[in-house]
């Protein structure tokens, strides 16, 4: 059984579509980070002529970069445009909101405190629209500068909304006696959450779970996590190769999910295998 939510979110696919597109038509560009954290999907893109750059200057003079999903600080954009580089712009609109949530606050006199990991894309990319009047942290416990009268609380997209609200919770415990004014402003992707969901429910209807994704995908791992708390057997692989039979002994149904990042060919031959096993 496969999850009703599962595989690319449309900010991925989007921005997966957006590159395809332009390689077709103007032909090799640089995708500055990985376009999407899926091995296969990087590397296919970098036969079509999409190449992983991490820093602005690997790309070539008078150049084509694409930012991804995940968005950029303000000072990237700026550099694109000195260095008179062509830009594919595919941060994805959600993530695009919490910049300028970020951005707007910062105008309005906020200082502004994100809930997410200090060393994810995302979050440096939010975080830069702040210009210095931000911070990135996970723990409640922090430290707004004595001068702030005013914060306020955001999320990266991809936090669940509810330990959004119990840090936010936390924050305005802690500071609303000594703040003017403490805003919330939930920032969180609602695909995050409705991926969630389907997980949760597919374990109900099913005795193993495999969760499918790239190790390195943040998201698929916080998928797999999930899914392990059901108490299902949970199985995390990257792709059909990894599925071992003996996973499958005394299963008569097994689930399937998959990180944001994951494409569906991926997704069909673990469906393919497992069906081929059962
Ligand atoms: S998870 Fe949500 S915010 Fe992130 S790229 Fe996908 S749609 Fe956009």
């Amino acid at each position: 059984m496969k999850s009703d939510v599962l595989g690319f979110c449309f900010g991925v696919r989007r921005a997966v579509e957006m590159i395809e597109n332009e390689l077709k038509d103007n032909g090799p560009l640089c995708t500055l980070g990985a376009i999407v954290h899926n091995t296969h999907v990087v590397s296919s893109l970098s036969d079509e002529g999409g190449q992983l750059v991490h820093s602005l200057d690997e790309v070539p003079e008078n150049g084509a970069v694409a930012i991804t999903a995940h968005g950029a600080g303000e000072e990237i954009y700026k550099e694109i445009k000195r260095r008179n580089l062509r830009l594919i712009d595919t941060t994805c609109p959600i993530v695009r909101r919490a910049q300028e949530t970020a951005a707007t606050m910062v105008k309005d006199g906020f200082f502004v405190l994100l809930y997410g990991e200090k060393d994810h894309p995302e979050v440096k990319g939010i975080l830069s629209w702040t210009r210095g009047k931000g911070e990135a942290t996970m723990s409640s416990d922090v430290a707004v500068p004595s001068e702030a009268r005013r914060i306020a609380v955001i999320s990266q997209t991809t936090k669940k909304r509810e330990l959004f609200a119990e840090f936010a919770q936390q924050i305005t415990g802690q500071y609303a006696s000594k703040l003017e004014e403490i805003r919330i402003i939930d920032t969180t992707c609602p695909e995050t959450g409705r991926r969630y969901q389907a997980a949760r429910e597919l374990a109900h209807a099913v005795e193993a779970l495999f969760v499918v994704g790239s190790h390195s995908s943040a998201n698929t791992r916080k998928l797999a996590e999930t899914c392990s708390e059901t108490k299902i057997p949970t199985y995390h692989i990257d792709s059909a190769y990894e599925v071992k039979g003996k996973w499958l002994t005394g299963v008569s149904r097994a689930g399937v999910t998959a990180g944001a990042s994951t494409p569906d060919y991926i997704i069909n031959e673990v469906v393919s295998r497992l069906e081929g096993l059962t």
